[in-house]
């Protein structure tokens, strides 16, 4: 998993957090009609897709959705690993 610099000041950089214990994002959407949501889905945002095409082809009219994308970042040393 990519470990780029998202930003650096004051000897500290700020990437993403890749350790192997948390997934790398997590989805879950929202109908923004009747905020019914989705699972919380580690790492598969098809999963999540799925689940909102399903829920407008069973209640017709709900056809907007919110998408929260939860994103690890870890501060770290400039030079050094976390
Ligand atoms: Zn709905």
């Amino acid at each position: 998993m990519a470990t780029d610099v998202i930003y650096r000041s004051g000897g500290l950089v700020l990437r993403a957090d890749t350790n192997e214990k948390d997934p790398g994002e997590i989805f879950m959407a929202e109908c923004r009609k009747c905020s019914a949501t989705s699972h919380v889905v580690d790492d598969n945002r098809l999963l999540v897709e799925v689940w909102t095409v399903n829920h407008s082809k069973e209640n017709p009219g709900h056809q907007q959705y919110r998408l929260t994308t939860d994103t690890f970042w870890a501060v770290g040393r400039a030079g050094k690993r976390l």
